[in-house]
């Protein structure tokens, strides 16, 4: 599903982010990303997104070389990923329905009908079927990831990715949220989460990856982490 072959990245300024990194996420898999601050875990993810470009090597994602795919056809590629983020970005004047349906409304591919069932199968899998009128600011803060994470998938990803998904949360909170994107791996969407948390992850139970000053080392067991 990803794929990077020998891929750095430096910064305009300088600061070397990543710096040969060997990456293969199979189709299906749960991989956790985790490394220290400033060790190149967002950016390791934006590179997925298109948000940025590495300066070195290939980038292959669902099959598509990133190097290649340019122009109209970002967006095209976009719609196939599910991103959160840890600040998840909700709009605050609009309602909780409305949040999760705008990536969709944007689209212009959807009838409001449609919209609407997408909508509420995604509020229904993160439990919050009940707080479509809601506005955000009424929400805690695991409501509100939450509400990011349906935004995330409605249109059924098989990419999700997640920026620190868990940065503002309790770690009561933060296992909850981590089991519900479980769930999704479940049902055959990949997932790929960063999180400097090391020892939350290493309860997780799940193939984890280290990324240490923009170096990737693969890690399986119990092996030292970050810090
Ligand atoms: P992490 O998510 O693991 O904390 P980042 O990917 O955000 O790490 O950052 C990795 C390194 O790249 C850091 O040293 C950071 O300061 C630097 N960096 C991140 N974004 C930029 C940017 N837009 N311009 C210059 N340097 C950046
Ligand atoms: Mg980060």
């Amino acid at each position: 599903m990803i794929r990077f072959a020998e891929v750095s990245m430096r910064y305009p300024g300088g600061h070397e982010a990543l710096k040969q990194v060997d990456l293969h996420v199979q189709q299906g898999a749960m991989v956790y990303l985790t490394g220290g601050s400033g060790s190149g875990k967002t950016t390791l993810l934006r590179l997925i997104l298109l948000a940025e470009r590495p300066t070195q090597g290939h980038i292959v994602v669902n099959g598509q070389n990133l190097g290649k795919l340019t122009g109209k056809r970002i967006p095209l590629y976009r719609r196939n990923i599910g991103f959160t983020y840890q600040d998840h970005r909700l709009l605050n004047e609009r309602t909780v329905f409305d949040n999760v349906a705008l990536p969709l409304v944007v689209t212009g591919h959807y009838r409001y009908q449609e919209i609407k069932k997408r909508v509420h199968a995604a509020l229904d899998k993160v439990g919050l079927l009940a707080k479509e009128r809601a506005f955000p600011v009424t929400l805690s803060g695991g409501e509100q990831q939450r509400v990011g994470i349906a935004r995330a998938v409605a249109h059924r990803p098989a990419l999700l990715l997640g920026d620190e998904p868990t940065g503002n949360l309790d770690p009561s909170l933060s296992w909850e949220i981590m089991k519900l994107y479980e769930e999704f791996n479940r049902v055959g969407v990949t997932v790929l989460l960063a999180s400097h948390e090391f020892d939350m992850i290493k309860r997780m139970n799940k193939p984890f990856i280290v990324l240490d000053d923009g170096r990737l080392s693969p890690q399986t067991d119990k092996a030292e982490g970050p810090g």
